[in-house]
């Protein structure tokens, strides 16, 4: 077996979710009646019932080799490494880094996903400043800012209550390279985050609703 570069498991398990893993592997899987988990029979064990179960936000376990030695439950890259058969985890991690394109480079925190100068301006949204520079979309999709805040009164002044703020994922930035602005997030037409635009002022519409 040819010797494959590493991926760092934890920045690789944040980028994915079991569910959407789930769903890009070869199964037949059943929402069950509790939220967030799912059903169904197990490719690589064979079984006859559906052994195979995954729960959203905890992991998989595969009930037909219950008790064995190989005690077959864990993480998103167990359930691959299980339900495709591999030999390592670490076969598992690139079978998920294809399916979902990601970038190893970026897993390894050596480049970010987007380039702040991209897709961010700090100048106020003024009337025949749209459309000047357009941002230039990110093939895949950025990480939230964790330390937004919702309730500052720079998001307020924009008529927005922080629950709305909260829910939208603006928030005033204390620092960073939004820093001094209210960051709005732009997403593309399927909800990716590809970047932020900082707002230091704007005015809403008056029949403003999220
Ligand atoms: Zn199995």
């Amino acid at each position: 077996m040819s010797k494959l570069p590493f991926v760092p498991f934890d920045p690789l398990k944040e980028r994915v979710n079991i569910i959407d893993v789930m769903n890009a592997l070869p199964l037949e899987m059943v929402a069950q009646k509790r939220p967030g988990e799912w059903r169904g029979k197990c490719p690589a064990c064979q079984s006859a019932d559906k052994s195979l179960v995954v729960t959203d936000g905890k992991g998989y376990t595969c009930y037909s080799r219950r008790g064995q030695a190989m005690e077959a439950q864990g993480d998103v890259i167990q359930l691959v490494r299980h339900v495709l058969d591999l030999n390592e985890p670490l076969e598992a991690a690139h079978w998920i880094v294809d399916a979902f394109h990601l970038d190893i480079d970026e897993l390894r925190g050596k480049k970010t996903v987007t380039k702040p100068s991209t897709v961010l301006t700090k100048k106020p949204i003024e009337e025949g400043s749209r459309g000047a520079n357009p941002p230039i979309v990110a093939q895949r999709g950025m990480r939230p800012l964790e330390h937004l805040e919702p309730e500052h009164e720079a998001v307020t002044a924009l008529g927005l209550i922080p629950d709305d703020a909260r829910r939208i994922g603006v928030g005033y930035a204390p620092r960073g390279v939004m820093k001094g602005t209210v960051a709005w997030p732009v997403r593309l037409s399927d909800g990716t985050l590809i970047g932020y635009i900082g707002l230091s002022a704007a005015i809403l519409p008056s029949n403003w609703r999220y």
